[in-house]
């Protein structure tokens, strides 16, 4: 007999499978629309300029651990990113943060934190279609997760948002996508925001924002933080941001996040703090050294961080651009079906509507890949293979 015999297998991850499967086929033409990192216009990953300059400038480091919470310049400086140097919960100590393991270690943390706080009985309502980790994430921790649908082919399905939103019990959790849903392509737009705001608040439901395209949306990070702002700042609610730098700078690998709650108070935030810290001590000690002290080193230098806001840019300007030839190729093509949404949805995807034969059928026949749920990720076509 085996102690393991108890143990079912589980299926492996099915956006990390494709990527194996589009690894191995020898084919030169093939396409990579699975998984959702960021290719230059030669369909090569890339290194953001401004992470390049980061890395001249911190070529001298030692290889000491870290603080527990991490390196505190980063932590400094991505809170600031997130919430504004004005935010008069920055300026007020009421940002309790620690650096995490990007932004699926930052929705880990939180989670955990948010059961401790709100009770092991806390629904978490995740929207539907979301990113497929969403759910096992916070199922790990031990919290109930349920779905709400979020969109249709057409847009953020506000109606069934706000039904959800009035009929769950207050304390309950609901991850909204801050910028660049995923997968659907479709944003609240401020005004909407603001509406799902004033229920959040009258509701006393508690807002977690999943941040892991800020930036890489509009081109403009400010713009991209408004539901974070607004929530925090102009509503004064208390909220969790699980941020990511993968996307935002490229630094898939680097493994670099942070996890931040805004509270009511100094004294809230010193506490939430502490127990961020003994939850990270537990689960990894402290936090990985490199990825943090390049995205200081972008945040900290002006002339750095100006590059890094023109690479936001070009990433962002490339994917509208590469939705605009899809599109028109489509169009000029003559191909059933209605397309206009592509180019009207933001950040990196877009879900085709097409069957999962459909699907497979470009795969074995084009070489061309993407999610079963024809989920597509506009970063990897480029004017070479969009035809
Ligand atoms: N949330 C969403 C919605 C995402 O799409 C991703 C990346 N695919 C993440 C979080 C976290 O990614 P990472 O852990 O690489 O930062």
């Amino acid at each position: 007999p085996s102690f393991f015999e108890v143990v079912n297998y589980t299926p492996p991850d099915a956006i990390f499978e494709l990527t194996k499967t589009y690894n191995a086929d020898s084919t030169a033409r093939k396409v990579n629309l699975g998984q959702g990192t960021y290719k230059d216009e030669n369909g090569n990953p890339w290194i953001l300029p401004a992470v390049r300059s980061a890395k001249e400038k911190i070529k001298d480091f030692n290889h000491e651990y870290l603080p527990i919470l991490g390196l505190p310049l980063f932590r400094e400086l991505a809170t600031g990113l997130v919430f504004g140097k004005h935010s008069a919960a920055v300026q007020e100590g009421r940002i309790a943060s620690c650096q995490a393991l990007s932004g699926t270690g930052a929705l880990h943390i939180a989670g955990t934190i948010l059961k401790q706080a709100l009770g092991r009985d806390t629904t978490v309502y995740i929207t539907n279609p979301s990113w497929s980790n969403h759910r096992q994430v916070f199922e790990s921790i031990g919290l109930a997760v349920r779905e709400f649908n979020y969109s249709t082919s057409a847009g953020v399905n506000m109606q069934s948002l706000i039904q959800t939103l009035n009929e769950a019990a207050p304390k309950s959790v609901f991850v909204f996508h801050a910028s660049a849903h995923n997968p659907s392509g479709w944003d609240c737009s401020p005004d909407q925001w603001k509406y799902i705001g004033a229920i959040v608040k009258e509701r006393q439901l508690f807002p977690l924002f999943d941040a892991a395209y800020l930036g890489l949306t509009s081109g403009d990070y400010d713009r991209d933080a408004f539901a974070i702002r607004y929530f925090a700042d102009e509503l004064g609610l208390e909220i969790a941001v699980c941020l990511s730098f993968a996307k935002s700078m490229g630094l898939y690998g680097e493994r670099v996040g942070l996890c931040a709650f805004s509270s009511n108070t100094p004294t809230i935030a010193a506490a939430v703090e502490s127990s961020l810290a003994r939850l990270i001590r537990v689960e990894i000690s402290n936090p990985p050294a490199f990825g943090a002290r390049i995205v200081a080193a972008v945040l900290e230098d002006e002339e750095v961080y100006a590059q890094w806001r023109n690479d936001l840019l070009t990433m962002s300007s490339r994917i509208a651009e590469m939705r605009w030839q899809l599109y028109q190729g489509l169009i000029e093509l003559g191909t059933p079906g209605d397309w206009k949404r592509i180019t009207e949805q933001k950040g990196m995807f877009c879900i085709l509507g097409l069957t999962p034969d459909q699907v497979l059928h470009l795969q074995k026949e084009y070489h061309i890949y993407m999610a079963e749920s024809s989920r597509v990720s506009i970063a990897g076509l480029n004017g070479s293979n969009v035809r």
